[in-house]
Parts: C-alpha cells; structure tokens; sequence
C-alpha cells in the first residue's frame, strides 16, 4: 500500500520548463533532484506520483480569481498587457513571462495541495517542486506565482485539521504564507530567514498577533547555529504546538554555495531539520523551495528525500548518480571549476562555527510568549473525512 512510504511527487513538466535563459531559475532543479533519486535506488515502490495540474477552481480557494485568469490569459498569448503588468506583477519584478507561467506554477500547487489530501490520514510526503512561498492571493512575487503551500496548508484545514506547524528555512522570509495566514491561528508559521534581505520582512518582532515567529540570522550563518536554533527555538515550539501536521519548506538557497543569499549552511544542517520535525507530527509534507545552484538543490533535495526514508547516502555515488550531477552544466561563476565533490558525493563536510550572539538572541526571542500547549484532541474523523461545520478561514 501506498501509504505505508514516503510519497514523492514529481512531473515531467520540470523536464522542458525552464525560465528565460538569464533568469535565476533556468536551471533544472526538481527534475535533476528525480534523476537523482531514481539513480540512487530510492525511487519509491511505484515510483514517483505525477502531480496534477491545479484547476482554476482549486487556485481560487487562495487566489484571486482575475489573476488566476491573468496567469492563464499570459501562457496562451505569451504577452502580457501593461494593466497585467502593473496590477499582477506578472512581466515584471523578476516574475517573468515564459511558456509555461500558468501550467508550471499549477503543476506545483496541484502536487501539495494532493500532498495535502493524501496525508490527511496521515503520512509523509515530498514535493520537491513546491515551495513556492512568495506568491500572494492576486500577486506574482518573488519568481512565485502561485503559493502552493498556502493552497496544501488550506487543504489541509479543510479537512478538518486546526492545528498546524508551517516551517520555512529558505534563506527568504517565507512571507506569503505568514501574511496568508496572519488572521488563522490554526496556522503557525516559522520562518528561518537571512536577515536584511529580500524581501525584507520576517523581523524578530513580527508575529501575526502571536501564532508567527520569525527567525532573521546573519550572514555566515553555519550548520551549528541551525542546530542551536533548530533545538532551542524551533522543537521547543513545536512540542509545545503538539501539531496534527507539519508542513517544511526546505529551500536550498541558505547553503553555501547559493549565488543569491550569503548564508554558510552545508547540507547537514537541512537534513537536520528534516530529521527532526518528520516525527514530532503524524502528517509531514516536505516542500522545496529556492535554491540557485543546480548541484546544491539536487543534492540537498535527494538526501533530504533519503532521510524521510531512513537510507544512509554513500560515501560515494553509484556511477549513474555521478553522471547525473557530470551532466549539468550552469552558467554562472560557480559552474565554471565546479568541486569534484559536487558530482561524487550527496553529504556535503559539515560546516560547523561559533553560534554568535545574534543567533542566540532570535532563539531567546521565539520561545517567548508562546501560545498555551494544545490540549484539544485531533478533530479528523477515522477515515480521514473531514467534519462539517467547522470555520473557514478568511484567506
Ligand atoms: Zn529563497
């Protein structure tokens, strides 16, 4: 039975789709991520799930309905109006028009809102190609158009869950997702984030009036400040949340070798979090996220994907592995004397350091004034059918 393994959810859409040339995100993250996976043997018995692409219909449970429209309207014509442009974002602002601009970003939001539904009951799954937390309801934002784990979180509430931990360790303030649900507390939302970066939200102080916490770190931000950080401030709330389910955006950009944030993680550190946090609910979703270096993503996904499931990566990759990670190329300074490391090994050397005091004091400040443990009982019916009657949120 399915159900008895860690789901993985791809597409082929990762395959073709790419970003214009020159764009951060033309290059192949999930699909090589895939390769990966299926050239270490840990494909999943079954292999991987094809996620769905979203409807229009299921996008507007979080999205604007006339920008939906306008994502769809930009793919079928390849052009974008000025008003789409202005209103939408869409064209602009690093959100560029390419051929799949609505297709690629639904596929995404179609594979963790199904994410969502097959773990209602329970379970864990990976969604290597959502993550896509910058997206607002009627805004394309931050290379996301659409949010897609605001739309598996949704699901999951829909199916009669109230009590839900949303972790984001992307070197980006998970934003769409705090402002999303800043008026829900079922929702608690936890971001790890570069400090003074875009897109400049996510300060220690900021808390969606309590159920958020925003953990800005320096640059040079090291494996042994995510421990610290991880045991002093993200476990203790999470125990103290007792949540139904955990959903974890894992964005690969807070590792070293990212062009776009100046965080010092290894790997290590991700993996970590993921090890964590997988067993303290019995629903967990794994989402990707950034990550603008094509080995680091693939290699931080894979073996995040190899932790959910126990397996221990090798000292050194099988062959069909290596060739995997020999055939990419990417055209910025870091490809050009690319480590040997980057294509023989998955677990990057430990990039232990001094836990500053800065670190130190977002950990002090994030356990303060939690909200009161939960003591309500998990209100999912048996079979996993969702009760009636229960509030919606306002999105
Ligand atoms: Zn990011």
């Amino acid at each position: 039975m399915r159900g008895m393994h860690p789901l993985l959810i791809g597409s082929e859409i990762y395959r073709h789709s790419s970003y214009e040339p020159k764009h951060p995100l033309a290059i192949p993250r999930v699909s090589t991520t895939l390769y990966l996976i299926a050239a270490l043997g840990w494909l999943p018995p079954g292999g991987w799930i094809p996620s769905p692409l979203a409807t229009p219909e299921a996008l507007t449970r979080f999205h604007d309905p006339a920008y939906v429209a306008a994502l769809q309207r930009a793919e079928a014509t390849q052009q974008v109006s000025p008003e789409d442009r202005a209103r939408f974002h869409i064209g602009a602002h690093g959100n560029p028009v390419y051929r799949e601009i609505f297709s690629r970003p639904a596929t995404g939001a179609g594979g963790t809102m199904l994410a969502a539904r097959l773990t209602a009951g329970g379970g864990i799954a990976h969604v290597p190609g959502g993550g896509t937390h910058h997206g607002l309801r009627d805004r394309a934002s931050g290379f996301c158009y659409l949010n897609d784990p605001v739309l598996g979180l949704l699901e999951w509430l829909d199916a009669g869950l109230d009590n839900i931990l949303y972790v984001d360790i992307d070197a980006h303030h998970g934003d769409g997702v705090e402002l999303a649900f800043a008026a829900d507390p079922r929702v608690f939302t936890l971001s790890v984030h570069e400090a003074d970066r875009w897109p400049f939200t996510g300060r220690v102080e900021d808390r969606a009036g309590g159920h958020a916490r925003n953990l800005p770190v320096p640059a040079g931000f090291n494996d042994s400040e995510m421990l610290w950080l991880l045991h002093q401030a993200v476990l203790p709330i999470a125990r103290r949340l007792r949540p139904q389910a955990i959903m974890l955006q894992c964005g690969a950009d807070a590792l070293e070798e990212d062009p776009l944030s100046r965080l010092a993680l290894s790997n290590n550190a991700h993996w970590g979090v993921v090890r964590a946090l997988m067993g303290l609910a019995p629903r967990f979703i794994l989402l990707g996220g950034g990550g603008y270096n094509p080995w680091s993503v693939a290699r931080c996904w894979a073996g995040a994907w190899g932790v959910l499931n126990g397996f221990e990566p090798p000292e050194r990759l099988p062959p069909a592995a290596e060739a995997v990670l020999r055939g990419l190329a990417f055209h910025r300074a870091a490809g050009r004397n690319p480590p040997e490391a980057w294509f023989t090994t998955l677990r990057d050397a430990p990039r232990p350091g001094v836990v500053r005091a800065a670190v130190q004091r977002v950990a002090v400040a994030a356990v303060r004034d939690l909200p009161p443990a939960a003591v309500a009982p998990c209100r999912l019916h048996p079979t996993g059918l969702a009760l009636t009657g229960l509030p919606s949120p306002m999105p």
